[in-house]
């Protein structure tokens, strides 16, 4: 007996129904050799149909269970997929590319709101095309429900209408032809949604509406975390008083700075220190002084150039890091800054005038080390406050 025959043999062995199934059939079969009565005729043909019935109801079963399989399988790509993907980005990335390849539709569209964003951001791609995603961005509006404002229309706002409507936008958008979709919320509200697009009229069947809605489910809480984590590092990053980078950020920024600097990539460091910061504390209170931090650090931001980054040092302490100045641009926005902050009017506080030293210094040709270049500008700073304070000095 072939590989085959043993296989069906021990398939035959496991299954007591189709044991007694085969047995009672071949007594029939030997009853009616035997006697050939009609009714033993008759018996066989019972049998036979409820075989034959069996076999099909198997069939079904096994295809059944296989297309819940491969749905399940589906869904766990697209878990693992997502759960691997920290930014938003590739997260949208990871829903087009396992839900495109699971689904089978023509189109898959992911349109989401970036935290803050003014408008909607629309990543459609063709799975079958391979064509890279195009991107466009929708009002904000889209997300607005109608019902909600049209007291006229008496069913509750849902998210799924909200959806529905998204969807009808990229239809008219991108020709999209017959189109499912499912909202995507973020931090609990409808902040977007996913939409599956296919060229035929054929209609959506339950396992693609099953796989559409468990993965949006899966995109949302992903998004949702990947959102909370990106506001949780800016925070960290943050100086929550003056809102500038903080010591921390700056120093992986310098860090940054020293691994990529080419020669001719020189940086410039402002070190600014508002002066009798201590006095001013103790006579007009902490508040006072910190209101003052607040609007000295919006002084040096609003003096230096979009490329040059400002932080918070420590305390009444700030810096800015000058991307490529030479040293008369650099002492000129070490003057700028020194003026801006002497000009500002602190009188509702019963506050004078305000000044800052500052201490300039510029990379030399060949130094590739930006900390080396804080020192200097630190050493100008002490020059300056040496020198009487309200001054810039330069290294
Ligand atoms: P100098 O002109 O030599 O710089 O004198 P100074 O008084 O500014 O310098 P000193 O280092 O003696 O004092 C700095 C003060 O800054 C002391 C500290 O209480 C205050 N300070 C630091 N951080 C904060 C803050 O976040 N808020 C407030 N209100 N004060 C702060
Ligand atoms: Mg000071
Ligand atoms: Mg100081």
């Amino acid at each position: 007996m072939n590989r085959i025959g043993l296989t069906g043999l021990g398939a035959i062995v496991r299954r007591p129904f189709f044991l007694v199934f085969v047995v009672l059939a071949a007594i029939q079969v030997i009853q009616f050799a035997d006697a050939g009565n009609a009714a033993d005729l008759a018996e066989l043909g019972v049998l036979a149909v409820l075989g034959l019935a069996a076999v099909k109801e198997r069939g079904q079963l096994a295809v059944a269970e296989g297309t819940r399989r491969a749905d399940a399988e589906n869904f766990a790509r697209i878990l693992r997929r997502l759960s691997n993907s920290v930014s938003p980005d590739a997260i949208v990335t990871a829903i087009v590319d396992e839900l495109g390849a699971a689904s089978g539709s023509d189109h898959v569209g992911v349109v989401r709101r970036q935290p803050d964003a003014r408008s909607l951001e629309a990543t459609v791609s063709s799975p079958r095309t391979g064509a890279p995603p195009s991107r466009t961005y929708l009002s904000l509006a889209e997300l607005d429900d109608p019902g909600r404002r049209d007291q006229s229309l008496a069913a509750p706002a849902t998210d799924q209408r909200i959806a529905d409507r998204v969807a009808a936008r990229l239809r008219s958008d991108y020709g999209l032809h017959n189109t499912l979709a499912a909202p995507l919320r973020i931090g609990g509200r409808v902040e977007g949604a996913i939409v599956l697009a296919r060229r035929t009229d054929e209609p959506w069947d339950e396992r693609a509406v099953r796989l559409l809605e468990g993965a949006a489910a899966e995109a949302s809480s992903a998004l949702t975390r990947a959102y909370t984590l990106r506001d949780a590092e800016v925070r960290a990053a943050t100086d929550a008083l003056t809102g500038l980078p903080n010591r921390r950020s700056l120093d992986e920024y310098l860090a940054l700075l020293a691994q990529r600097r080419r020669t001719d990539d020189r940086i410039g460091i402002l070190m600014i220190d508002i002066d009798r910061f201590k006095d001013l504390n103790d006579t007009f209170g902490h508040a006072v002084g910190d209101h003052v931090l607040r609007e000295v650090a919006q002084a040096i931001a609003g003096s230096v150039r979009d490329g040059d980054v400002p932080a918070r040092f420590g305390g009444e302490e700030f810096a800015v890091v000058l991307r490529n100045p030479g040293e008369v641009v650099a002492h000129g926005v070490a003057e700028r800054v020194r003026q801006r902050v002497a000009e500002l009017d602190f009188r509702r506080f019963g506050v004078g005038v305000i000044t800052v030293s500052v201490g300039v210094a510029v990379a030399a040709p060949g130094e590739t080390d930006p900390v080396r270049v804080v020192d200097q500008a630190d050493h100008a700073l002490l020059a300056a406050k040496r020198a009487g304070r309200n001054r810039v000095a330069v290294a």
